[in-house]
């Protein structure tokens, strides 16, 4: 472990009792919730220390967006929080303090410029990943690598510091707990979340969030490689009542779907197997087309095509790709038939395909290891939503994934991270200073 703590003290010393000159908060986990909360900290006059279990820093952030970073989105606030559903509204205080635009502009004032893409995603305009850590982390002293918090130490309910793995205690009477969830081999894991347990706290099952669908129909899987640009998924519920929809690219893979429209709907899917054991979707190939052009198909092909196949024509005129062409038309039950010969009972089962979608069953989503999100996590009844700070133990904040949020892909999951963690910086030096944050100071003003 690095000895520049300066507040560590040896194995066995009782922390409430040492003396530690000027008190620093205590942040576990170096990704974009604990940078975040680093900064907040430093707002409000205050130092902290970034412990890190593994042996380098933010590697998350570092993989994230497949290097470039896709750190937020264009959406509005209002609309951000729906993408995490019912929960969403928990994020208001904390998106309402940092959004967007105090993103965009900080990283530019470190001399990060950033772009969109498809006018909706941001990112770095260059350096990636890379940059924007470097941005969160220029004038503050290195993160203690190597440094895994173990025990969270209380006394009468509130926090007075931490154990680390080798031993050493640390006195705080501050701790942000920045840990992340267990998503993604490697560098996700439970420690922070069991952390939090051991305190009194609720955890909420983790699920694998944007995390592929695992599908049990076997044509699914012979079409493993094939994709498509544009397609719509949906969940529903009892009586085929629609409970959510993800569009986006589609990729089918040797164990069902991946791509954008899949990942974004891993999280509800996985709590309905998770509750009913399966949960069944709808893949939409055409969202773009309305109900009437599709209920026109089979005539306009048996009236301008009549001599060719069913599969031939939903590759040709649809611009599906042949081996998903055919499987559809196996599915209708008109694999080789002629457009002439379309039965009045394929032509129906075909536009049904078509309008209402194709039903999958999922039987389970993930593997958490193939996961880019966690859902699930500390329960958000728990903390309070305008500083951050558990209601179960004084002195210990929560920030980003390590809370039971989580958004689909495209930003959201980073932007919640640094929006949390400096709201939870800023609260935890203000009462470290004596001091709630003022509505003010709680607007960033
Ligand atoms: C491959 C991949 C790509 C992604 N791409 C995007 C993207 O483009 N856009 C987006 O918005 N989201 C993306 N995500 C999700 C996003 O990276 C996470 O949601 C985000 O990093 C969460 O931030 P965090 O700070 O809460 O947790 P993390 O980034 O997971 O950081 C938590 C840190 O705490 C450390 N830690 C855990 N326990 C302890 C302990 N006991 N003591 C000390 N340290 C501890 C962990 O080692 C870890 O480094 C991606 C995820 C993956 C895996």
């Amino acid at each position: 472990m690095a000895s520049s703590l300066p507040f560590s003290e040896s194995p066995g010393e009782n922390a409430s009792s040492a003396s530690c000159g000027k008190e620093k908060i205590l942040i576990a986990g170096s990704g974009p919730a604990g940078l975040a909360a680093r900064i907040g900290a430093r707002e409000m006059g205050m130092e902290a220390v970034i412990l890190e279990r593994l042996p380098f820093s933010s590697r998350k952030l570092l993989a994230s967006g497949g290097g470039k970073c896709n750190f937020s989105n264009m959406l509005s606030p209002e609309e951000f929080m729906e993408k995490f559903g019912r929960k969403g509204a928990f994020m208001r205080n904390a998106l309402a303090l940092t959004f967007r635009e105090w993103v965009t502009h900080f990283l530019k004032t470190r001399g990060v410029e950033t772009v969109l893409t498809d006018n909706f995603y941001c990112f770095p305009a260059s350096g990636g990943s890379s940059a924007v850590l470097e941005a969160f982390s220029r004038s503050f002293p290195p993160v203690e690598t190597s440094c895994e918090v173990t025990e969270i130490l209380t006394e009468s309910g509130r926090v007075i510091g931490v154990l680390l793995k080798d031993g050493r205690r640390l006195k705080s009477s501050q701790l942000i707990l920045a840990a992340g969830g267990c998503a993604w081999a490697g560098l996700g894991t439970s420690a922070g979340l069991l952390l939090a347990e051991r305190c009194g706290h609720t955890l909420i099952k983790p699920l694998p969030a944007v995390a592929p669908l695992n599908v049990r129909e076997d044509w699914v899987k012979t079409l493993s490689g094939v994709s498509l640009d544009h397609a719509e998924l949906l969940l529903c519920g009892k009586g085929k009542r629609p409970l959510w929809r993800t569009q986006g690219n589609l990729l089918f893979t040797h164990e069902g779907l991946s791509g954008f429209a899949a990942l974004d709907m891993a999280d509800a899917a996985g709590r309905m197997c998770l509750e009913s054991g399966s949960a069944t979707v709808f893949l939409r190939l055409f969202p773009g087309k309305t109900k009437e052009e599709l209920a026109a198909l089979p005539e306009k092909y048996r009236r301008n095509f009549g001599r060719r196949s069913l599969r031939t024509l939903l590759a040709e005129q649809e611009g599906l790709p042949r081996s998903l062409a055919g499987a559809l038309s196996v599915l209708a039950g008109c694999e080789d038939t002629l457009a002439c010969r379309l039965s009045g009972a394929s032509a129906e089962k075909l536009v049904s395909l078509l309008r209402d979608g194709i039903p999958l069953v999922v039987d389970s989503v993930g593997p958490m290891e193939k996961a880019m999100a966690m859902s699930g996590g500390i329960s958000l009844k728990e903390i309070d939503p305008a500083t951050m700070e558990s209601r179960i133990v004084k002195g210990l904040y929560f920030a980003g994934e390590i809370m039971d949020l989580a958004g689909p892909c495209g930003g959201y999951n980073i932007q919640w991270a640094i929006s949390s963690g400096r709201l939870a910086g800023r609260s935890a030096a203000a009462s470290a200073v004596g001091s709630a944050p003022s509505r003010k100071q709680k607007k960033g003003k």
